[in-house]
């Protein structure tokens, strides 16, 4: 835990803030819809044989499986444009005159908040699993203490000049401050604060030792894998592409940082990293942001 005398020294400048997580796009728009028939069944007693005709004639694939073809006494038949609709005497036989069009999605909804809107925009009746660990990741989270005293910590490293890039690496265990630095990118291009801390780090931590002196990180219950495991880093900026994949590769399990880089952020403005699939280390990365006044007085 920080100390009682350091949390003394970092007074808590921090306005009412939250952070807000950079999520894939996936997760902040619905899914795609697309146009469908629906017709009222005249007779519930025969949907089992309406189910049969209808699947002959558009099979419900498994690309629709998210959505149930049948709620209460309507029916999915087929796209709006669909070439072969249903003859004349058929659907009089089994339908009520009048049908209507619909959006359905196309792709099932990853999270809850796309699914409430789907059942009440398009189609009520959608097959959908709330997976907790998701909803987590992708909502906002509110400051704690820690956050605020490392926040504190990167204004005065900044000494006053806003536009000064810092970072502080934390211990996840305890969010123990690990080291400080700022960006001397102006003495040599790569030495941007998140560069400047990784390196430190390796340089002063036994993370770094594991290569040199194998034997001696065998004994050692810290041994871990990569320089970053089990820490977070703390920026006054959104990283450039070089220190986001300094990050991904030094195995970061978070990253905070409080202002986007408009110019050549890798973390949400340009390039979301934190979200390509096909990366081998996956990292959560939070933006610091103003509550609004409704979300100040909750
Ligand atoms: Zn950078």
């Amino acid at each position: 835990m920080i100390s009682s005398s350091l949390k003394r020294f970092c007074k808590s400048s921090i306005k009412k803030c939250q952070w807000s997580p950079i999520i894939s796009d996936e997760y902040l728009h619905l899914p795609d819809v697309q146009s469908m028939i629906v017709a009222r069944i005249k007779d519930r007693r025969l949907t089992a044989e309406i189910l049969d005709l209808i699947d002959e004639i558009y099979p419900w694939e498994n690309s629709l499986k998210h959505i149930r073809r049948i709620y209460n006494s309507e029916i999915i038949l087929y796209p709006s444009k669909f070439p072969q609709p249903i003859s004349n005497d058929l659907f009089e036989k089994y339908f009520d005159e009048q049908t209507r069009e619909i959006n359905v999605p196309k792709t099932p909804c990853l999270a809850k908040w796309q699914y409430d809107q789907c059942i009440q925009q398009f189609w009520p009746s959608l097959v959908f699993r709330e997976n907790k660990i998701l909803e987590q990741m992708i909502s906002k989270k509110k400051l704690n203490e820690n956050d605020e005293i490392i926040l504190d910590l990167l204004h005065k490293i900044q000494d006053d000049d806003e536009e000064s890039h810092c970072a502080i690496i934390v211990d996840n265990d305890g969010q123990i401050p690990l080291v400080g630095s700022r960006d001397y990118r102006q003495d040599h291009p790569l030495q941007h604060s998140t560069i400047v801390a990784i390196d430190y780090l390796s340089k002063t931590s036994f993370y770094h030792r594991e290569n040199l002196l194998e034997n001696f990180i065998e004994k050692s219950q810290k041994k871990k894998a990569y320089l970053l495991n089990g820490c977070s880093i703390y920026l006054t900026h959104e990283p450039c592409i070089m220190c986001a994949m300094a990050l991904l590769h030094s195995r970061i399990s978070t990253v905070y940082y409080v202002k986007s880089n408009d110019r050549f952020g890798a973390l949400g403005s340009i390039y979301k990293l934190n979200t390509l699939k096909k990366t081998n280390h996956r990292f959560l990365v939070y933006q610091l942001e103003d509550l609004s006044l409704d979300e100040v007085n909750n």
